[in-house]
C-alpha cells in the first residue's frame, strides 16, 4: 500500500463516520414530533412538552453546526499538512522523543480546545441558559476549563510520557507495559475518583441526619449492604439537571447524590433511584464494565503495537520523520470504526444492565417510586420521549424511558 492510498483511507473514514453520525441525528430528529407513548403522557403538560421539543431542536441544530465545523477543520488540517507543522514545531524545541510527543499533543489539544471553546460557551450560556438549565457562572466555566487543562497535563501528559518511554526501551512489546499502566491507573482512578478528582470541581458533604438518611440506611440494612458513605454534591452550581452515582470498591465505596436530586425528588423516589444503583453494585456491573474496558484496552494496544512502527503511517499524514506520536494519531483514526463498534456493544450491554438494576430496585424496594422518580428526572432534563430505535441502538447507554417503564410495570 502507498502512503497516498492510506491518506485517502483516513480521509474516507473521517467522512463516512461523520455522515453516518449525521444521518442518525437526522433520523432521530424526524421523530421529535411523534405522539408520546400513552404510558408517558403524564411526564409533561402541553406547554412543557412544547418547550422540550424546542430544546431538542436547538440541540440538534447546534450539534449539526459544531460537528460540521470540527470535521471541516480536521480535514483542512489533514490536507494542509497540519500534523507536519505541529511535528516540525515540536522538533524545533527538543530532540527528545518524549518531549516531542508531549509538545506535539500539547499543540494539537490546545488548538482543538480553543476552537471548540466558543461552541461550549454558546451551549452553556445560550442554549442551556435559554431553557433554564444553566447555573454556571462565567467564572466557574473558566475555572473548570483551567482545572481540566491542569488535569490533562498532569495525568494525560504523565501517561503519554511513560508510554513513549516504554516504546523506547521495549520496542513493539511496549504494549504490555502500557496495558499494565493504563489498567492500574483506571482501577486507581475508579477507586479514588471521589476523593481526588471530585473535590477539584465540587463540594461534597455527608448527607445530613434526617428522614432521607434514615430511609436510605433502613433500605441498605435490609439488603445487608454496608453503605456508610452517602455524600451530597453541589451540582446545582452548574446545572439544574439531577443525578446520582456509585463509585469505588470495598471501603472506598460511596454513593453520591446531586443536591438537585434531593430538591426535585421525594424521599421514596430517591431511595428507589439508590436501590437501582445498589443493583448495579450487587450484580457486579461495575466490576464487569471495568474488566471489559481493561481487556479492550489491551486489545487496542496490541493492535497499535503491530502498526505504530510502520513509517507508512507518518508518511500518510504528510510527516517527514516517522515518530511514535504521529503513528498514534494515524492509528487513532484508522482504528475508529472498530472503537465505534465496541462502543455500540458496550451500550447494548449497558442497557441490559440498566434493566437488571431496575429489576433489582423493583424486587428489593418498589417499582412505583422508581417510575415516578425517572419521570421527574426526564421531565426536568426535557429529555426525548420518542427517540428513534437506530439512534438508541448506537448512542443510548440507558434504555428509553417508555421501555424502562414497560419493564418496571411488568
Ligand atoms: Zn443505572
Amino acid at each position: 500500500m502507498t502512503a497516498n492510498t492510506l491518506f485517502w483511507i483516513i480521509v474516507s473514514i473521517i467522512i463516512i463516520d461523520f455522515l453516518v453520525d449525521k444521518i442518525l441525528d437526522a433520523l432521530n430528529a424526524k421523530h421529535y414530533n411523534d405522539p408520546v407513548p400513552d404510558s408517558l403522557k403524564d411526564v409533561f403538560d402541553e406547554q412543557e412538552y412544547e418547550k422540550s421539543q424546542r430544546y431538542k431542536k436547538s440541540n440538534y441544530k447546534f450539534g449539526m453546526v459544531s460537528s460540521t465545523f470540527s470535521v471541516v477543520v480536521l480535514l483542512l488540517f489533514l490536507f494542509l499538512d497540519g500534523f507536519d507543522f505541529a511535528d516540525t514545531l515540536a522538533r524545533s524545541v527538543s530532540d527528545n522523543a518524549i518531549l516531542i510527543a508531549l509538545i506535539f499533543f500539547g499543540i494539537i489539544m490546545l488548538g482543538s480546545d480553543l476552537l471548540s471553546l466558543p461552541f461550549s460557551w454558546y451551549h452553556t450560556f445560550v442554549i442551556e441558559e435559554k431553557f433554564g438549565f444553566n447555573k454556571t457562572t462565567p467564572r466557574t466555566f473558566i475555572l473548570d476549563k483551567l482545572k481540566g487543562w491542569g488535569m490533562l497535563i498532569v495525568l494525560g501528559g504523565g501517561i503519554l510520557a511513560l508510554i513513549v518511554w516504554f516504546y523506547q526501551f521495549a520496542g513493539d512489546s511496549f504494549w504490555w507495559y502500557a496495558w499494565i499502566l493504563v489498567a492500574a491507573f483506571s482501577i486507581f482512578l475508579n477507586m479514588f475518583y471521589a476523593r481526588l478528582i471530585v473535590p477539584l470541581f465540587n463540594k461534597q458533604t455527608p448527607l445530613s441526619e434526617g428522614s432521607l438518611r434514615n430511609k436510605i440506611e433502613a433500605y441498605a440494612q435490609k439488603e445487608g449492604f454496608t453503605l456508610e458513605k452517602i455524600f451530597v454534591i453541589d451540582s446545582s452550581k452548574r446545572s439544574t439537571k439531577a443525578n446520582a452515582y456509585f463509585s469505588g470498591f470495598g471501603s472506598e465505596k460511596r454513593v453520591t447524590l446531586y443536591d438537585t436530586l434531593i430538591t426535585d425528588l421525594q424521599d421514596e423516589e430517591i431511595v428507589a433511584v439508590l436501590a437501582h444503583e445498589v443493583g448495579h453494585y450487587k450484580k457486579n456491573h461495575i466490576i464487569i464494565n471495568m474488566v471489559i474496558s481493561i481487556l479492550s484496552t489491551g486489545f487496542t494496544l496490541w493492535i497499535l503495537s503491530l502498526f505504530v512502527g510502520n513509517p507508512l503511517l507518518s508518511e500518510a499524514l504528510g510527516v517527514e520523520n516517522p515518530g511514535f506520536h504521529i503513528g498514534l494519531v494515524a492509528f487513532g483514526i484508522l482504528y475508529s470504526p472498530i472503537s465505534e463498534l465496541t462502543g455500540i456493544i458496550m451500550n447494548y450491554l449497558s442497557r441490559k444492565f440498566e434493566y437488571q438494576a431496575d429489576n433489582f430496585a423493583k424486587q428489593t424496594y418498589k417499582a412505583q417510586p422508581l417510575i415516578s422518580g425517572l419521570k421527574k428526572l426526564s421531565k426536568n432534563s426535557l429529555s426525548n420521549l420518542t427517540p428513534h430505535p437506530a439512534y438508541v441502538f448506537v448512542h443510548y447507554s440507558h434504555p428509553p424511558l417508555y421501555k424502562r417503564f414497560r419493564n418496571l410495570e411488568r
